[in-house]
């Protein structure tokens, strides 16, 4: 864990803040209507760790959704959403979101798990929030402006880097068992370390997520996965038994055993280490998600053979296949980030293999065809899967991924396969040889396509024209009268490149 007494907050970055016309507006609303208002959670807290943050909750001892109406009015803000049986409102001031709510007392009765809420006073809603640094308030009234409302120590434990429930974590927990998966994100996105009593809570209680929707889960899940350094949530997860409640997969990840002396690597901890190299290179949630489940199938496809050692043959071609089972368990989009994770699955160890071997420039194109414009997020994840205790070993393949780069460029200028479009199309063919649409074309095509990935002939029409009329000929076509070779139109440029 980071040192505790990183996180300055300072109480000079209030002044100023609050002379900002949203909250000037909620004074005077406040003063009409004879109500508390106060700008409460995350935004505070942001604001005293200098973090930027663009939503702003605002909580009033009334009724949330009439103060919410008022101040757009006072600001002649646009529409104001209103989530009536929330009894929330919320408008959009540029790009800030503004949300209101009224005060509120919450207790959940453990049969029913609908919360039955009423109305409350400042106090009353700062004890049912999740956290103490996500329950501080600041006061929008005039008679104590600016004012910090800190029951439970906030300030103390955002200077420590504590996360800790207001209320007995038990309590708090139970009322709403997410917020055990709160912990753990706010843990790994700050750098906080988690108080013992509240993490031991969330060990007790950890089975009592499985009552939270998969959409609620997944959204703290990819914050965690979205984090600066995503392993901290991870082991977090692990060791809080939260992991297993949600994400069984990953579990069975754990362990290195041991056979006649010859152990494998625990791939839950490669994985994660793999997940923190490529979230070092890039943001994308989709690559980071690749990265989580690139080895997923490696428990399932461990096999050990004598004279040999430990094998994982096919665990990428499984892997991908499991891939839609947890997205949909998950709730996770399944359209084309679904797709990409799977196609990054599937594809991660054909660079890595490219390392190991002397690195063909047929090789390079094939991948290149298969990545296609993916390619330079399948090389991050390759990097970043370069993970071996045996530094030597570890530099070798960096160098060669080093070569694999450099080929991939050259290759890539030289034959255009990155976006491959066949250079004679089935409409050429059927021209050629007077055909109708069949097989063949196909089969022709194929044929064609091999070539130029096998680098016998380059990407363009002249080259290809004569394997077409071979192919041709082997399958029992015979080609029309003036087309031996290839038409002018379209080709005379592809065949002024052909030199190289
Ligand atoms: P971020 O916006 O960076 O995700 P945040 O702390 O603002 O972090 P939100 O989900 O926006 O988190 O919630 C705003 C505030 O509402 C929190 O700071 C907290 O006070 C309260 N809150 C949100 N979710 C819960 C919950 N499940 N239980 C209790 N309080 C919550
Ligand atoms: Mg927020």
């Amino acid at each position: 864990m980071p040192a505790q007494t990183e996180h300055t907050v300072d109480p000079e970055r209030l002044i100023g803040v609050l002379d900002q016309p949203l909250f000037q507006a909620a004074e005077r609303v406040a003063a009409r209507m004879g109500v508390k208002a106060y700008a409460i959670g995350g935004y505070v807290r942001d604001l005293l760790l200098g973090r930027p943050c663009k939503d702003i909750d605002i909580v009033t001892e009334g009724d949330g959704i009439a103060f919410a109406e008022a101040v757009a009015k006072e600001l002649d803000a646009g529409h104001v959403h209103v989530f009536k049986n929330f009894g929330t409102a919320m408008f959009m001031l540029g790009d800030v979101q503004v949300e209101f709510v009224g005060a509120r007392k919450e207790s959940y009765s453990r049969n029913s798990r609908k919360p039955e809420v009423v109305p409350g006073t400042i106090r009353d809603d700062q004890e049912r929030r999740d956290f103490t640094i996500n329950a501080l308030a600041i006061s929008l009234n005039a008679e104590d402006r600016s004012a910090l409302i800190d029951p439970f120590n906030g300030v103390h434990d955002l200077e420590r880097g504590i996360i800790r429930t207001p209320l007995a974590p038990d309590v708090t927990f139970s009322d709403d068992p997410l917020r055990m998966l709160r912990a753990i994100r706010f843990a790994t996105q700050l750098g906080f370390f988690i108080d013992a009593p509240t993490f031991k809570a969330i060990q007790r209680n950890a089975e009592r997520l499985d009552i939270i929707s998969a959409e609620r889960i997944h959204t703290e899940l990819n914050k965690i996965i979205l984090a600066k350094v995503p392993s901290i949530g991870f082991k977090l997860l692990l060791d809080s038994g939260l992991l297993v409640r949600f994400f069984p997969e990953m579990i069975e990840l754990l362990g290195a055993e041991e056979k006649h002396g010859i152990g494998h690597k625990d791939n839950f901890y490669h994985t994660l280490q793999v997940l923190d190299n490529v979230a070092e290179k890039s943001d994308d949630l989709w690559l980071r998600w690749a990265a989580i489940l690139h080895d997923i199938a490696k428990p399932k496809t461990k096999r050990f053979e004598p004279g040999h050692g430990w094998t994982f043959h096919g665990h990428e071609d499984k892997g991908a296949r499991m891939v839609p089972g947890i997205f949909r368990r998950m709730k996770l989009p399944l359209d084309e980030q679904m797709r990409f994770v799977k196609k990054m699955v599937l594809l991660h160890l054909r660079p890595i293999a490219l390392t190991k071997d002397i690195v063909t420039d047929s090789a390079v194109r094939r991948l290149l065809f298969d990545a296609g414009d993916d390619i330079d997020a399948l090389m991050i994840l390759c990097q970043a899967d370069i993970t071996s205790k045996n530094e030597a070993k570890k530099k070798r393949y960096l160098a060669n991924y080093e070569v694999v780069m450099e080929k991939l460029k050259e290759v890539e200028e030289k034959d255009r396969v990155r976006n491959f479009q066949p250079p004679i199309t089935g409409e050429d063919i059927m021209q050629a040889f007077n055909i109708k649409p069949c097989k063949k074309i196909g089969d022709i095509k194929t044929v064609i396509k091999d070539a130029i990935l096998d680098g016998k002939i380059h990407n363009d029409k002249a080259a290809a024209w004569p394997v077409m009329l071979e192919e041709g000929a082997k399958l029992g076509l015979t080609v029309v009268e003036g087309m031996e070779v290839p038409p002018i139109s379209g080709s005379s440029e592809e065949v002024g490149s052909q030199e190289s």
